[in-house]
């Protein structure tokens, strides 16, 4: 499994998108003002079992790499590295700390130019 399977299982682009929109229930989507240019009338959805946001109002849409992406201004490797924090984060609280081999086995699936930094925020984790 890459490391972009791992995250997209186990984080919600709803979770994700919501940090940043604030989002109310729509049927089984979600709906805001979309984050990308002024509107007054939310034309912004989230779509929860396709993992996707599209905006009407603009036409923007994609996943939620390029949610990050655009909304930080950050590249594929900077989004990988920050959402795999977010999930070893949402790991723990989900279920206990990690132990020394499970760490391991996701240290070596996050991306070579994000290695160093997410190995500092794991070691910040496992000793909190
Ligand atoms: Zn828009």
């Amino acid at each position: 499994m890459s490391i972009i399977e791992i995250i997209k299982e186990r984080l919600h682009i709803e979770d994700i998108v919501g940090r940043y929109v604030l989002l109310t229930k729509s049927g089984k989507n979600r709906r805001g003002l979309g984050p990308f240019h002024n509107e007054q009338t939310p034309s912004f959805f989230v779509f929860p079992d396709s993992q996707r946001y599209k905006c009407f109002g603009c036409g923007t849409n994609g996943d939620l790499f390029d949610f990050v992406m655009q909304r930080e201004g950050w590249d594929m490797d900077t989004a990988l590295r920050e959402l795999a924090v977010r999930v070893l984060q949402q790991y723990e609280a989900d279920e206990g700390p990690l132990t020394a081999a499970q760490l391991r086995q996701i240290r070596q699936r996050v991306p070579q130019g994000g290695a160093r930094s997410v190995r500092t925020r794991l070691f910040d984790l496992a000793s909190s």
